[in-house]
């Protein structure tokens, strides 16, 4: 019965989902891009990606033109932790600075108070798959349109907001991912700056990573994959450094 009633479920929002999308996009799933034109459009342009035609956002202006030239945006990737994503989060309200969670859809079903923490605290959420399988794009074209379409259902169930950006696991990009994310009316989100924090490079490493970033750049770090004690640590010491450079954390 329980198990009948979340299928039943499934279908409801699937179909929703589907009329969503076919009704150029309003709502639960879908809600299609209102903040901006598709990254590389000119003024004019649809503000509806077309498929082969764009590229991943790495500059936080192909998300959101409005914000100042010295805008920057933190990505964090690879949550919701238990361990993990609580203290990122304490250490961005302690620094004022408000951030983008990339969240994997099983991982937001199975802590949705941490969705919900995450929204509640101001920041924004990408869509970055269910279950993050790499290489991402050697997956079929019907596994990746339901790896996009079942972690936005999850996001949503967790924490009641719909994803309008997506970041492919590994940054694995191909012509049929980038299809995809437009025919599902998201913004697929790259990055500038990879201090790639995954590998526990050692602090000083991530740091230096770190604060090479330039007025503009989207940066990448984690709170999931793994032991986040360096990244934390890094942070830490990061963050108040770019904010003293006059440098404003935005949301994407
Ligand atoms: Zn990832």
């Amino acid at each position: 019965m329980r198990q009948a009633r979340k299928v039943s479920r499934r279908r409801v929002l699937g179909w929703a989902t589907r009329a969503v999308t076919l009704a150029g996009g309003m709502a639960v799933g879908f809600p299609g891009h209102a903040l901006a034109a598709p990254p590389g459009a000119r003024p004019g342009d649809s503000a509806v990606p077309h498929a082969g035609t764009v590229r991943p956002a790495r500059r936080v202006r192909d998300v959101r033109p409005e914000v100042a030239h010295d805008a920057i945006a933190l990505t964090i990737d690879d949550g919701p932790h238990p361990l993990w994503t609580p203290p990122t989060l304490d250490l961005l309200r302690d620094n004022g600075i408000q951030a983008t969670f990339s969240l994997i859809g099983i991982q937001a079903r199975a802590h949705p108070a941490l969705v919900k923490r995450i929204l509640a605290e101001g920041h924004s959420v990408c869509n970055h798959s269910m279950t993050h399988p790499q290489p991402f794009n050697r997956r079929t074209p019907a596994a990746i349109r339901q790896q996009i379409t079942d972690a936005q259902l999850a996001i949503v169930e967790a924490g009641g907001v719909a994803p309008q950006l997506f970041r492919a696991p590994g940054g694995d990009w191909s012509t049929v991912v980038l299809s995809t994310v437009a025919d599902l009316r998201m913004v697929p989100l790259g990055w500038d700056i990879d201090p790639r924090d995954w590998a526990r490079p050692g602090t000083t490493l991530i740091i230096r990573r770190l604060l090479a970033a330039r007025p503009g750049d989207i940066l990448l770090c984690h709170d999931g994959g793994g032991n986040r004690a360096q990244t934390i640590a890094s942070l830490r010491l990061v963050l108040p450094m770019l904010k003293g450079r006059g440098l404003e954390f935005v949301t994407l």
